[in-house]
């Protein structure tokens, strides 16, 4: 089992170099892959620093290169790297440019593939499938670059995507992880909690998602760790607005903009609920479901005093609602 596990480990590995010396070697790598990062802002450096890579737009390129270097067809499958069927082989990432996931440790776990066509048929991004070396509620992209920094700056940024992390680590912030897409799990926050107490969750500004996403922001309150909150300008997400601004920028927006979370959300659902009674009802739970999470009380206490306030909600009604939850709880 052990040395299964390091036949997948080897053959990401191998996947990972050949990738990123597509992108950097050949005609089609340089033409397509590497004027596509170019157009994005990457410089050399950052494409090096995190790797990335293309795979050729033809249909078993890489496992036809893999196979003949002594690769074995059951790896390539179990990893996801290549698809079988009906005794046929192909890509799985035919044709995209490729974000390679790594450990805290460096070890390559899987990949990230993003189209290039404007197909609105295709996914914009497809992983790695789970695999006994890859599993995506375990990982955090950038952890492994971003650890040192995390550690140093006593603080981490949580941003959506995978090119967010690239681009605040061209304009000079090194301490930033992404959940890549996926719903943020208790084990993608216990990695960043051996580093730092400290996050700060960078939402992209689309809105939709804000909501939804709030939720698992509760996670990381759960760990007993400090969680902020900043958003970026409507249409814009950390990589535009890290690509278009100078550090110096950047560093005073993040400062300015980002706010304690229990003190967003309160504002938010303030906002949210207005004069209408019921919704008020609601509104009171929904905070008290986040502030009921902090395992420290006298923390709790302090949040329950600001949300009265921020709330026009008094402090007995939000004491007796988190009591209420927490015998719910036992
Ligand atoms: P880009 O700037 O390259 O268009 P993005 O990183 O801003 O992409 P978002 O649409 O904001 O992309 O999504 C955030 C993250 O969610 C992506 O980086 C990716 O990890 C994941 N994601 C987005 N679309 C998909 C998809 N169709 N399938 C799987 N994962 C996706
Ligand atoms: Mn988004
Ligand atoms: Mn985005
Ligand atoms: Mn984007």
């Amino acid at each position: 089992q052990a040395d299964e596990r390091e036949s997948l480990y080897l053959v990401s590995e191998f996947a990972k170099n050949y990738f990123h010396n597509t992108l950097l070697k050949t005609e089609p790598g340089k033409a397509i892959g590497l004027s596509y990062f170019k157009e994005r802002g990457f410089t050399d450096e950052t494409i090096k620093k995190f790797e990335l890579g293309y795979s050729l737009d033809q249909w078993e390129a890489f496992t036809a290169h893999a196979i003949q270097k002594g690769y074995k067809l059951e790896y390539l499958e179990k990893t996801g790297l290549s698809i079988v069927k009906e005794e046929k082989q192909f890509d799985r990432f035919k044709g995209r440019v490729m974000f390679p996931i790594l450990s805290m440790s460096g070890r390559t776990l899987g990949f990230g593939g993003r189209i290039l066509t404007s197909d609105k048929k295709a996914a914009k991004y497809l992983n790695s499938p789970e695999s006994d070396i890859y599993h995506k509620s375990k990982v955090l992209y950038g952890i492994y670059q971003a650890k040192q920094s995390i550690a140093k700056e006593d603080n981490c940024y949580l941003v959506e995507g995978y090119t967010d992390v690239i681009q605040f680590n061209q304009t000079g912030i090194h301490n930033v992880v992404s959940s890549s897409g996926t719903a943020l799990t208790s084990e993608q926050i216990r990695l960043v909690n051996r580093l730092t107490k400290n996050i700060t969750v960078l939402f992209d500004g689309d809105a939709a998602g804000l909501r939804a996403s709030l939720r698992g922001v509760d996670l990381i309150l759960e760990q007993g760790m400090n969680v902020k909150i900043c958003t970026f300008p409507e249409g814009e997400d950390p990589d535009s607005f890290a690509k278009n601004n100078s550090l110096e920028e950047l560093t005073i927006y993040l400062e300015e903009k980002a706010q304690d979370f229990i003190s967003f959300k309160a504002s938010l659902l303030a906002s949210d609920a207005k004069n209408d009674p019921i919704k008020k009802a609601d509104t009171i739970r929904e905070i008290m479901v986040s502030i009921s999470k902090i395992p420290d009380v006298i923390k709790r206490e302090v949040y329950i005093k600001e949300c009265s306030r921020i709330m026009d909600i008094s402090e007995e009604v939000l004491f007796n609602s988190l009591a209420q939850m927490l015998q719910k709880d036992k």
